[in-house]
């Protein structure tokens, strides 16, 4: 492509008008200045471009050169991603302990290590016809991952003639090459603002288990779809992010930090490190990649943030891994996009949010979903979206919130009134919803039974009712209900308190199996029909109420998974007792 000089016109913070002879194109990465600071073409009028630049813009000058590169903004996909941090262009981070991240101006550090060598091994022979996607070999990286070296998407289908033995090498090696030209090694190069394409898309018809039970029995979310998690300052969507990261059944997780405080992305930074994934024992980073993008760094390098992050969740996913990507948050991103697109000018939409906003998010949240990747073997993959909003003053109508519940099929609402009470996680059940629970419930009966989805049902008609209830308490008074009312509120109480809370910062709690959930709730449901046996027999509420029901309950939760069956049907035996031995007192 054609490349050349260009010279600074105009400087108006991040953007930079630049001024050339000769014909650019709309996301040609450019270099500006004496420094070389990477930027990216946004808007042509003619000889003058609107350049966004990645990096701070201090100390530019009118009149300095600008070199227009004739590529697109691009990054180097391939083993050394995992366990990494980078910047919101894909430079990786030196991290300064306190201080947030650092990074030099004008940095042209590859995000792959160059010397760095990794264990291949080959799986294709001379002769052997590979074409786009095909799996070439395997690398290992770190004990407990093993990833595909796949021939890119554009690749011309030849025969192989040349391939590498098994060995160490580093990322530039030629390891592979064919009569059609292919000459590929460990990494492959992409553009982040280009979906990387799939053989087909595939139904949405398992769920990405959190081990979270809000979560997974009222609000579950499947694999490679999308769910939003807005709520104000403390409500906890760090937290929830971290669980999520921690226990989720993806393969990599991808942790977008965007635009939030510095001290508060150190703490992310500082906090994974120290992880333990529960299911091999190994540092939970070795699955993962981190991208920060915090709010002292340039704002153009936020808005590249969450294609990038996507960019590198595509390569996975086209090894037929899943892959959880967290942005936290969208509402930064959305702010990055106002600041540069009030320096350009525009004529601002919504809340002075471009027009463009819901089709910028869109480009993002399209790129979700599970597919079967191009090229053989035959593999499955997804990527699922969870993205943290925050709007101002808790306000859900406000559009950032709004265009990213329009894109996603799971909204788990936080509450900021739910955290005052400490009720953790604070996702409020009445305002918090699921598309995808139909498409579920076949695989959740396969694995679970029929009573899964029962039991879901009638979880979510009792929070109906009582949510019913509870403003005619507000004319009547508690009193002036039957006592199987005042049941249905007491009842919900518990499942509130015992099922619907967790902490995750208790080893016993922080994480159930669905099968343990469905223990856990059946259960509760023998334990209302018990209760509710007696209340036909004519006893009062208040005398089965002398029983320790919460401290039952809260006992069985916390006896783990190995005993809960055996426990639970103990527990209902011996409430059916206790309540059979208490005489209706006539009134
Ligand atoms: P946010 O990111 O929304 O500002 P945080 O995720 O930092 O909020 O959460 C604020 C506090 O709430 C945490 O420090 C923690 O004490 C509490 N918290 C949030 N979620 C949970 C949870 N699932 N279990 C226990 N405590 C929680």
């Amino acid at each position: 492509m054609m490349s050349g000089k260009g010279r600074i016109q105009g400087i108006f913070g991040p953007v930079v008008k630049g001024w050339t002879d000769f014909p650019v194109f709309l996301y040609e990465v450019v270099r500006v200045g004496e420094r070389g600071l990477l930027g990216e073409v946004i808007r042509i009028d003619g000889d003058v471009s609107d350049i966004q630049v990645y990096e701070d813009t201090e100390g530019l000058r009118v009149g300095e050169d600008i070199r227009f590169t004739g590529e697109l903004l691009s990054v180097d996909l391939g083993p050394g991603l995992l366990g990494n941090v980078f910047d919101g262009i894909g430079r990786p981070l030196e991290l300064i302990s306190g201080n947030g991240c650092f990074i030099q101006r004008g940095s042209d550090a590859p995000n792959l290590a160059p010397d760095r060598k990794w264990p291949f091994t080959p799986l294709v022979g001379v002769g052997d016809l590979l074409g786009p996607g095909d799996v070439i070999g395997e690398v290992k990286e770190g004990p407990a991952m093993t990833n595909l070296v796949m021939a890119p998407p554009g690749t011309v289908q030849s025969s192989v003639d040349f391939i590498a033995p098994q060995g160490d090498y580093p990322v530039s090696d030629i390891l592979c090459t064919t009569q059609g030209g292919l000459r590929a090694g460990l990494s492959q190069r992409w553009q982040v603002r280009r979906a990387r394409p799939v053989a087909a898309r595939i139904d949405l018809s398992e769920p990405l288990v959190t081990g979270q039970r809000i979560i997974d029995t009222l609000f579950p979310v499947a694999l490679g779809g999308a769910a939003v998690v807005p709520g104000g300052f403390g409500t906890g969507k760090t937290v929830t992010q971290q669980s999520l990261a921690k226990w989720c059944n993806a393969d990599v997780i991808i942790y977008i930090g965007c635009g939030e405080r510095g001290n508060e992305m150190t703490e992310v930074l500082e906090e994974f490190p120290t992880l333990t994934d529960p299911s091999t024992g190994e540092p939970l980073m070795d699955r993962m990649i981190l991208i920060a993008n915090t709010s002292n760094m340039p704002v153009a390098a936020r808005e590249a943030s969450i294609y990038l992050g996507m960019t590198f969740g595509e390569y996975f996913r086209d090894m037929g891994k899943n892959v959880a990507i967290m942005a936290d948050s969208t509402s930064r991103w959305a702010e990055a996009l106002r600041e540069i697109g009030g320096r350009l000018e525009e004529m601002p939409g919504e809340e002075g949010y471009p027009a463009y906003l819901g089709s910028r998010l869109s480009q993002y949240y399209e790129r979700a979903g599970r597919a079967k990747p191009l090229g053989k073997p035959e593999r499955n993959g997804s990527i699922t979206v969870i993205n943290a909003v925050s709007p101002p003053g808790g306000d859900f109508s406000e559009p950032v919130t709004q265009s990213s519940l329009r894109l996603s099929g799971a909204f788990w609402a936080l509450d900021k009134a739910l955290a005052q009470q400490r009720h953790f996680p604070s996702i409020n059940w009445k305002q918090s919803y699921s598309l995808y629970v139909d498409n579920l419930a076949p695989y959740f009966e396969q694995r679970l039974g029929p009573q899964w989805s029962r039991y879901c049902d009638q979880l979510r008609i009792l929070l109906d009712r009582e949510k019913e209830l509870q403003t005619l308490v507000q004319i009547v008074g508690r009193d002036g209900l039957s006592e199987k009312d005042k049941w249905l509120l007491r009842f919900s109480e518990l499942l509130k308190v015992v099922y619907l809370q967790q902490n995750a910062f208790d080893d016993r709690d922080a994480y159930f199996l669905p099968e343990s959930q469905l223990r856990l709730l059946s259960v509760f449901f023998k334990v209302d029909r018990v209760v509710a046996e007696g209340l036909a027999r004519g006893l009062l509420l208040a005398q089965i109420d002398e029983l320790p029901l919460l401290r039952y309950l809260l006992d069985l939760r916390a006896a783990g998974d190995e005993v809960m069956e055996e426990r639970g049907e103990a527990l209902v035996a011996k409430l059916g007792m206790e309540i059979s031995g208490l005489e209706v007192i006539l009134q």
